[in-house]
């Protein structure tokens, strides 16, 4: 999907942890359809106007430490996974997307190259959000998306 990907080897390893330490995982190959969501979901989730994901397929990634995530569920559709101790939100799964998962960049140690190129579900963002880049904006589901 992205144009990121074809640069990459697919052997860089990308590492990210909660705030405590308590909870630290690690993919392969470079994070790809970075995105901001501004969704209600997301909105309530981080306690800010939205949140920042990248796509991993799910066999490039694995937990490293070995407590168990919190899940939380808010639809059908999706599971968040969060930091018992701390509250990190760390990574999603959708079924509408069941190859990848979903990490939330804040988590992320490595540095990455690429940044979100979009932003979506923008019709539920809060005036106080004052977001005026120039990524293009999406009001729900951005056409592309599955
Ligand atoms: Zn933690
Ligand atoms: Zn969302």
């Amino acid at each position: 999907m992205s144009t990121e990907t074809g640069s990459t080897s697919g052997t860089d390893i990308y590492t990210g942890a909660c705030l405590c330490g308590q909870l630290s995982y690690q993919f392969s190959g470079a994070p790809f359809d970075l995105c901001y969501c501004h969704c209600s979901i997301c909105r309530k989730l981080t306690g800010t106007d939205g949140a920042a994901y990248g796509s991993v397929p799910r066999e490039a990634f694995a937990w490293l430490s070995t407590a168990a995530p919190a899940v939380y569920q808010p639809t059908p559709q999706s599971r968040r996974y969060f930091c018992a101790n701390c509250g990190s939100y760390l990574l999603t799964e959708h079924t509408a997307e069941p190859e990848n998962v979903f990490i939330s960049l804040g988590g992320l140690d490595t540095e990455l190259a690429a940044a979100p190129a979009y932003r979506q579900f923008t019709a539920g963002l809060p005036a106080w959000a004052a977001i005026h880049d120039p990524r293009p904006r999406h009001p729900g589901w951005p056409p592309l998306h599955p």
